[in-house]
């Protein structure tokens, strides 16, 4: 199948786009690396009478570091991620994540912004938001919004991003040098979108979390940052108290069912990584099997 019909422009500077997109609103849509766009437009899921596409913008992309934040322009392809010696040092778990992204064919132009304004609940890198406690900067016809990851993603496919928006760069924390990460998804082959999948960043102090964020994806119409990690904070982590964080994952999850997995069979997976992540993160093989959910 081919896409509908439509108008093209590109855009000659982030203020151009925005001209556009405030011209347009929302039968315009944003063409970043179009590796999701051009395929549901492909697939007739979508028909915007216009793309604006801001792809040449350099000035969205790039790698900064700006004291204890690290600031990624939009445009940063997945490769860039993947190869930036900035995020291997103050933000691993994204480098561990940008993996599973697809294929290197896609890696080499889909870009951030996109993925996170594409927002599909079964995608590694919303999730990693989520568990970096990242901010998504957004620029609009009246300035700048800065919005918290947990409060970006509204929905399948949908954010917090309005039509005349554009998405334009994401901060993250410095990882702490007490961190530790932990990325893990089930998927039928690598490369495919996760069955179930768990970004997490933590902070250790004497063999106990002091901070344990728990992102999960394809577990919902949106990342979700589990609450059952609140049980294993400055605590010893026992199997009891594994078994008992297990019991409240299982509670707070409400996943679909779909072709891939039952409710049952992604609330199993979900506590099998949580037991997983607890153990690697704590250097504990004896907790590794124990969440049974
Ligand atoms: P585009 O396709 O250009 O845009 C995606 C959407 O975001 C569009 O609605 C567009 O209007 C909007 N948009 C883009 N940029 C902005 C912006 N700056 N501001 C506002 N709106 C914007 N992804 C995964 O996470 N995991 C996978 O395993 C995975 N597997 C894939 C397998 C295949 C075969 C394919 C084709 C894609 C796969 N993807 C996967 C998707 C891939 O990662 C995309 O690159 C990414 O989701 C979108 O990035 P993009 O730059 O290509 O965005």
């Amino acid at each position: 199948m081919k896409a509908a019909a439509f108008a093209y422009a590109r855009a000659t500077s982030v203020v151009n786009a925005l001209e556009l997109l405030a011209a347009y609103g929302d039968k315009a849509r944003v063409l970043s690396g179009g590796q999701s766009l051009m395929p549901a437009m492909n697939l007739r899921l979508i028909a915007p009478d216009i793309l604006i596409d801001i792809g040449s913008l350099a000035e969205l992309r790039g790698i900064e570091t700006k004291g204890d934040v690290l600031v990624i322009g939009a445009l940063t392809r997945h490769v860039d991620l993947q190869r930036s010696p900035q995020i291997a040092s103050h933000a691993p778990l994204l480098r561990e994540a940008i993996a599973h992204v697809a294929h290197p064919a896609i890696r080499n132009r889909g870009t951030i912004g996109g993925s996170l304004a594409h927002a599909d609940p079964a995608s590694e890198l919303p999730a990693c938001m989520v568990a970096l406690g990242a901010t998504i900067v957004v620029r609009g016809p009246t300035g700048d919004r800065r919005i918290a990851a947990t409060e970006f993603f509204t929905g399948i496919y949908e954010t917090a991003l309005l039509p005349q928006e554009l998405l334009v760069a994401v901060e993250l924390p410095v990882a702490a040098k007490d961190s530790a990460h932990f990325f893990k998804e089930f998927a039928r082959r690598h490369g495919d979108y996760a069955i179930v999948g768990l970004a997490a960043q933590a902070l250790l102090k004497d063999g106990m979390f002091s901070d344990l964020r728990l992102g999960y994806f394809a577990v919902g119409d949106r990342p979700m940052l589990a609450t059952a990690s609140g049980t294993l904070i400055n605590v010893p982590v026992t199997p009891a108290a594994l078994a008992a964080a297990s019991a409240v994952l299982s509670e707070e999850l409400d996943p679909p069912a779909d072709q891939q997995a039952s409710p049952a069979m992604r609330r199993h997976l979900a506590c099998v990584l949580l037991a997983r992540c607890v153990a690697t993160l704590l250097s504990r093989p004896d907790l590794q099997d124990g969440a049974s959910g």
